[in-house]
């Protein structure tokens, strides 16, 4: 039997990954306890990963068969977990959502579909001012429940350290949930299917229901051909979120010991959102470090020759898989602004894989007040992005959606036609406003029908 070698890191790949600390951090909480802060970091650091290095490998070959058109990527969930909202049934029912979803996809696509999940560690959030005014009072804003509490009180704003572990604690067991849901027979396709007969059922969802009869037929035809749906009964299923508070992701990162390199170990694929990705900041120098699959928000502001430096610094062994693009232009900007930033990193030979995210260029506020979306919106970009790739030869790789299993009334419109007076009657996201469960179900049949044009 031979030895397992456990390799170790070189002392610069050591110091590279607190390189970060000399360099300006945007949207990092002051924590007011330097004591408490050392003390939950050091915690972290001596807690076990939450992902395997191997499982991250793994990703990264899936990501790259999306960046060359042989596999389709479903990142979904929500905008802001919350410690409140960790509980058996709504994880089992945004594990719900994305698996119907993707049902549909791969039937649309023909292909492998990635399931992504913004799950198990999504608790910290960018904020586009440091503060928050209601009624004259003037708070520190909330930032996720891994750093700060939602309530409008100075103590529950006051960032806490403790959270950082917390966050952990709720993750971990988020993830051994999720893990049971996709290899314990939850995730059977057979299951899976009659939900979404479920949804085509309901009158307001015909539209999709000849697609429905075409997937079901093709499960009659696999049947009567013997597959072996047992082996169906489970499916892979990734955790992502934002890398961006970095005293939590910093004491998660480990060397792998199979190949002495470092691994965020918080989520397969940790991302930098759009306004951390200042390219000599300290989240792009971290991201730089680690060998996770990671991606980048890219909206309209970003400079094409800034992506080009920006691949040569996250991906200079141009290696499929490890770079994607997450794009949110916005419905009324995608067929534009996207060409231009496409076809220049195309051309300069770089394989990222492209990802839709079209919910972050599509918020407005509604005239009673909230944060919403519109679903027209969201299909709209979507359907932006698959010309503008198809017009160029590239290739639209997959979506990134907030949503949630449950019944929310955050978005406008859908076959349920959600409207402005409809909002308040189930308005619960802490941040952005999710896509509901139908909601959901319908983009997934339309996006199916767009992978099928
Ligand atoms: C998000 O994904 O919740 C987010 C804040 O997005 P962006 O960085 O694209 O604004
Ligand atoms: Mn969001």
């Amino acid at each position: 039997m031979s030895t397992p070698v456990n390799i170790e890191a070189s002392p610069d790949v050591l110091a590279g990954l607190d390189a970060w600390r000399e360099l300006p951090a945007a949207q990092q909480p002051t924590w007011p306890d330097a004591a408490a802060l050392a003390a939950a970091v050091s915690t972290l650091a001596n807690y076990p990963p939450l992902v395997f290095a191997g499982e991250c490998d793994v990703l990264k070959s899936r990501l790259a068969d999306a960046a060359l058109g042989k596999a389709f990527v479903l990142q979904g969930g929500d905008c802001a977990e919350t410690f409140a909202s960790a509980t058996a049934d709504n994880i089992r029912d945004r594990i719900k959502t994305i698996l119907q979803m993707a049902a549909v996809l791969t039937y649309g696509a023909s292909m492998p579909v990635i399931k992504v999940g913004r799950i198990a560690g999504q608790y910290a959030k960018p904020r586009s001012s440091n503060d928050e005014t209601r009624d004259g009072v003037t708070l520190p804003a909330y930032r996720g429940d891994m750093v700060n509490d939602f309530a409008f009180t100075p103590e529950s704003r006051i960032p806490d350290p403790n959270r950082l572990v917390r966050a952990y604690n709720a993750s971990a067991a988020t993830l051994n949930l999720v893990r049971a849901f996709t290899t314990g027979g939850f995730a059977d396709l057979r299951h899976v299917h009659d939900w979404n007969r479920g949804f085509v059922a309901n009158s307001a969802n015909v539209r999709y229901e000849r697609l429905a009869m075409d997937i079901d037929k093709a499960m009659k035809f696999m049947a009567a051909c013997g597959a072996d749906f047992d082996a169906l009964r489970s499916v892979e299923f990734f955790a992502s979120h934002e890398a961006l508070v970095l005293d939590y992701e910093r004491p998660l990162t480990r060397i792998d010991s199979r190949t002495g390199l470092p691994y965020d170990v918080a989520g397969h694929f940790v991302w930098v959102g759009e306004r951390t990705r200042d390219l000599d900041g300290a989240h792009i120098d971290f991201v730089s470090r680690i060998r996770n699959p990671i991606g980048v928000k890219v909206s309209p502001s970003a400079d094409p020759d800034y992506l080009l430096r920006l691949i040569d610094k996250l991906d200079p062994a141009r290696e499929p898989g490890r770079l994607t693009f997450i794009t949110r232009m916005g419905a009324g900007t995608v067929r534009e602004a996207l060409p231009s930033i496409v076809e220049k990193v195309s051309a300069s030979g770089a394989v990222v894989t492209w990802i839709c995210d079209p919910m972050h260029g599509n918020g407005f506020e509604s005239p009673s007040g909230y944060k919403t979306r519109r679903f027209d919106d969201v299909v709209d970009e979507v359907r932006g992005f698959f010309e503008v790739h198809r017009a160029l030869g590239t290739v639209p790789g997959g979506i990134h959606i907030e949503l949630t299993g449950n019944d929310v009334t955050e978005c406008l419109g859908g076959s349920g036609e959600i409207v402005d007076a409809d909002l308040e009657k189930r308005y619960e996201t802490l941040c952005d406003p999710r896509l509901n469960h139908q909601q959901s179900l319908e983009l997934a049949f339309l996006v199916a029908e767009m992978l099928q044009a």
